[in-house]
């Protein structure tokens, strides 16, 4: 059985329930969109959730926000098919939903009040776009990458014996 992932903003004007065969909080995304948005720390965490599954109230509440990307990766600036969703009350970062792969959503760790299961390994990726103050805690089994990272979400579950069936 897929894990029930139970989140929220702050106020608590938008809920949603969706789940999940991949709820570990291990990639650590250090983007100027993700650190600016959410990431007080200098980074933000993804997970994979099944879209079709979700469930949300308070839909009214929601604001999207498609963030504009120039840099390296993105000589011309585009705006990003991504669709981060935020509560316009309280302006909790909530998810990411992008159409181009629409069977999954990516639920911010940040927003989820269910307990999650603790990574074994992390995955650390933007670095090369992380602010200079920011100094990432890199564990020994962790992984670092510049740009993207080479596998998946639901690859580093299956890999790591975490994928929940
Ligand atoms: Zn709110």
């Amino acid at each position: 059985m897929p894990v029930l992932l139970k989140g929220s903003c702050r106020c608590g004007a938008v809920r949603f329930e969706v789940e999940s065969h991949t709820p570990v909080p291990f990639m650590l995304c250090y983007c100027s969109i993700c650190r600016k948005q959410q990431g007080g720390g200098g980074f933000a965490i993804n997970l994979g959730a099944d879209y079709e599954t979700m469930n949300i109230r308070g839909k009214r509440s929601l604001g999207v926000y498609r963030a504009e990307i120039e840099d390296d990766e993105h000589p011309h600036c585009e705006v990003s098919t991504g669709e981060r969703n935020f509560c316009r009350k309280c302006g909790a970062a909530l998810w990411l939903y992008d159409p181009t792969w629409p069977d999954l959503v990516h639920p911010f760790a940040s927003a989820i009040d269910s307990d999650l299961p603790k990574p074994p390994e992390k995955v650390h990726l933007m670095l090369k776009y992380k602010a200079n103050w920011v100094e990432p805690v890199i564990g020994k089994k962790d992984k670092v990458f510049d740009v993207y990272p080479e596998e998946s979400i639901a690859d580093w579950h299956k890999r790591t014996g975490m994928w929940v069936e």
